[in-house]
C-alpha cells in the first residue's frame, strides 16, 4: 500500500514570525508519521521554512513558479531560484491561480515542465467547478485538464509529479466532497492517466484530494482506495489540525 502524501497549502498567509511559530509547533507533532509531510508556504517564508525544517521529516514547497529560467517577467520566480534555495515541491495550477491570475492548461503545462527541468516536484492541481459538475461536465473537464495540462509530460517525468484533485466548489468553502465523490473522481482521473501512460504508471501516480479537508473528515477521505493524500488549505494553518490530518490514516 502507498503511504499518504499530506501537503499544506498556506496560500497568502503567515508572516515570517507566524510561520516560524507554526513550523516549530508542527515538527514534533508529525515527527513519527510514516506519511510524507509537505508545507507549501509563501515565497517570503521559504528560506525560513527550509532552515527550520532541516533534519526533520517536513518537506518544503512553493506555491507557483514561472516557466522561464530568467528574463523580463516582473514579479515572477524561476524554478531554478527555488531549487537553489532547497525547495523540493511546487504547487502548480491551483484553482485560485486559474480563477484570479489567468492560469490555463497551457500555462500549467509550461510551469510544470519548467519545474521538472529544474528538479522540482510539481503538485499539479485540477478540478471542476460547481456549475461544470451540475451540468454533467465533470469528466470532460478533468479529461481536458489532464490531456492538455500533461501534453508534453513524459512517463519518466510523471513519476516526479503529484496530482491534486480539488473540486473548486469544495475549496475554502467548508463543503467537502463525500468520501465516495472524492474517490470516484480520482478513479476517473487515474483512468485518464492510464489511457496515456498505462495502468502501472497510473496506479503508481499519487493523486491527492483537496477541498475543505480537516481533522474531522480526513480519516474517511484518506481511507478511500484511490485517495493517495490531501492538499490542505485552511486546516494547514493550525499545527494541531494539520498534524491530526497527517496522522488520520497511517
Ligand atoms: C487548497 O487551498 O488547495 C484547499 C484545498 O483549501 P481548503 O482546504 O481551505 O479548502
Amino acid at each position: 500500500m502507498k503511504n499518504k502524501i499530506i501537503a499544506g497549502n498556506w496560500k497568502m498567509n503567515k508572516t515570517r514570525a507566524e510561520a516560524a511559530a507554526l513550523i516549530e509547533e508542527l515538527i514534533p507533532l508529525v515527527s513519527n508519521t510514516s506519511n510524507t509531510v509537505i508545507i507549501c508556504v509563501p515565497f517570503t517564508d521559504l528560506e525560513l521554512a527550509i532552515r527550520l525544517t532541516e533534519g526533520s521529516n517536513v518537506h518544503v514547497g512553493a506555491q507557483n513558479c514561472h516557466w522561464k529560467e530568467s528574463g523580463a517577467y516582473t514579479g515572477e520566480i524561476a524554478p531554478s531560484m527555488l531549487k537553489e534555495m532547497g525547495v523540493e515541491y511546487v504547487v502548480i495550477g491551483h484553482s485560485e491561480r486559474r480563477t484570479y491570475f489567468g492560469e490555463t492548461d497551457a500555462t500549467v503545462l509550461a510551469r510544470t515542465k519548467a519545474a521538472l527541468n529544474a528538479g522540482l516536484k510539481p503538485i499539479v492541481c485540477i478540478g471542476e467547478t460547481l456549475s461544470e459538475r451540475k451540468e454533467g461536465e465533470m469528466e470532460a473537464v478533468l479529461t481536458r485538464q489532464v490531456v492538455e495540462g500533461f501534453k508534453d509530460v513524459t512517463a519518466e517525468e510523471l513519476t516526479n509529479i503529484i496530482v491534486a484533485y480539488e473540486p473548486v466548489w469544495a475549496i475554502g468553502t467548508g463543503v467537502t466532497a463525500t468520501d465516495e465523490q472524492a474517490n470516484d473522481a480520482i478513479k476517473y482521473v487515474r483512468s485518464v492517466f492510464a489511457r496515456k501512460y498505462g495502468k502501472v504508471a497510473a496506479d503508481a501516480l499519487y493523486i491527492q484530494y483537496g477541498g475543505s479537508m480537516n481533522d474531522g473528515n480526513a480519516k474517511g477521505l484518506l481511507s478511500m482506495s484511490d485517495v493517495d493524500g490531501g492538499l490542505i488549505g485552511g486546516a494547514s494553518l493550525v499545527a494541531a489540525k494539520f498534524a491530526a490530518i497527517v496522522h488520520a490514516h497511517e
